[in-house]
């Protein structure tokens, strides 16, 4: 573990490996405007999944990766040394613009598996002893440890709090609740790799002033990120974005640039978005393409008996309060489980009437709702929050 925060500091973490990403890097990933040819088809992770070889190019070296999938298969795929460079750079770059201090302390909500002493002082977190990050676990913020995670941000005051959504989403309900806000030095929380509400970032951003959100994927070929103005815009030096209309929506394809063990060109992400605007001028001065919102995969809806598909359920727990968080599981297609977190001292009768009531102006009078209150709701192995849970019967029923 050592060796490895070891590793971590000399390689992606100190002074001088931050300047050369900053400042130096630019010149490895020049932004490259051809269009990507049109008379290419537009390939999705099936048509890699079913292709021979999985969609590895080159015996170059490559390391393994995957996209993670909740109700799919997941893909391997394999990124060349300069992909790995490419990503890291537009992370940092992307702290740059934002004007986080060069050598930053970063406090780490996502996912990580801190062992807690659940007995004694109720630690939930563990201080690297090079990196000097501060890893905090996501599976354990709770109305009862709330404060403790609150007390140990402000007397580490992190210049970045990287974090998944629901995770300091959750921190700053609670943190809302007690009229706590970040009164340190704290340049932005940066978060990815989940969906977004606007919402929930304005909650965020009331507790903890910035909050700046990057989308990305593990194949890699699309990156969008979040201005002052909360847009997101194309990194364009990372990708070609192009931005398809279906049905649906507008959904995000993209071609790699910069990946040769795994070149992907028109790759459809099946994530969707809102808000394009691929002329008019930002005020924040980036003058590349930006969305309003990335909604994100279309798969998190729920089934009804007549077979519609119901997506985006989470405007249903709008203007609904005394709830810490909700989840909604479908193991049949007549009944959908509605498991909930309520605040303390709320009224349980009240928020499951206010919730069903809800929720069936969505989905009608065939679906029976059963209830089911915890004090948390379980993640995902990777620590991830689902708002929606289909088992897979329904899917293939
Ligand atoms: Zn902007």
């Amino acid at each position: 573990m050592l060796f490895k925060d070891f590793l971590w500091w000399l390689l992606k973490e100190n002074r001088l490996v931050n300047f050369l990403y900053r400042e130096c890097f630019v010149y490895l990933f020049p932004v490259n405007k051809q269009p990507v040819s049109a008379d290419a088809g537009i390939i999705d992770k099936s048509s890699l999944l079913s292709s021979a070889g999985g969609g590895k190019s080159t015996r170059l070296p490559a390391i393994k990766g995957y996209s993670s999938g909740t109700t799919n298969q997941p893909l391997t795929v394999y990124r060349s040394i300069k992909s790995v460079l490419l990503e890291e750079y537009i992370i940092k770059s992307f702290y740059k613009s934002i004007a986080v201090p060069l050598r930053p302390r970063i406090a780490v909500l996502r996912g990580e598996q801190i062992k807690v002493n659940t007995d004694g002082d109720g630690i939930y977190w563990r201080q690297q002893f090079f990196s000097k990050r501060l890893l905090m676990s996501s599976y354990h913020i709770s109305q009862s440890s709330f404060r403790a995670y609150l007390a140990a941000l402000e007397t580490y005051k992190p210049d970045v709090i990287m974090a998944y959504p629901s995770a300091i989403t959750l921190l700053a309900k609670f943190a809302k609740g007690i009229s706590w806000q970040a009164r340190w030095k704290l340049s932005a929380v940066f978060t990815s790799s989940e969906s977004f509400s606007k919402e929930n970032q304005q909650l965020v951003r009331e507790v903890f002033g910035n909050v700046f959100d990057h989308y990305g994927q593990a194949e890699r070929v699309a990156a969008l990120q979040q201005c002052r103005q909360q847009h997101y815009h194309v990194r364009e030096d990372y990708s070609q974005v192009e931005f398809i209309e279906d049905e649906h929506g507008i959904r995000i394809v993209g071609s790699n640039l910069h990946n040769k063990a795994m070149v992907l060109t028109r790759y459809d992400t099946k994530d969707y978005i809102k808000g394009l605007s691929l002329d008019i001028a930002c005020s924040c001065g980036n003058p590349a393409p930006y969305v309003e919102q990335i909604l994100g995969r279309d798969d998190d809806y729920i089934i009804l008996p007549d077979g519609s598909h119901i997506g985006r359920l989470d405007v249903a727990f709008k203007g609904i309060t005394g709830l810490v968080e909700c989840q909604l599981e479908q193991r049949a297609l007549d009944s959908i489980i509605v498991r909930m977190v309520p605040e303390k001292a709320q009224d349980i009768h009240v928020l499951k009437a206010g919730i069903a009531d809800n929720l069936r102006a969505y989905l009608g009078e065939n679906v029976t709702l059963v209830f089911q209150v915890s004090d948390e709701i379980p993640r995902t192995a990777a620590g991830k929050f689902q708002s929606v849970i289909r088992s897979k019967d329904i899917d293939s029923a």
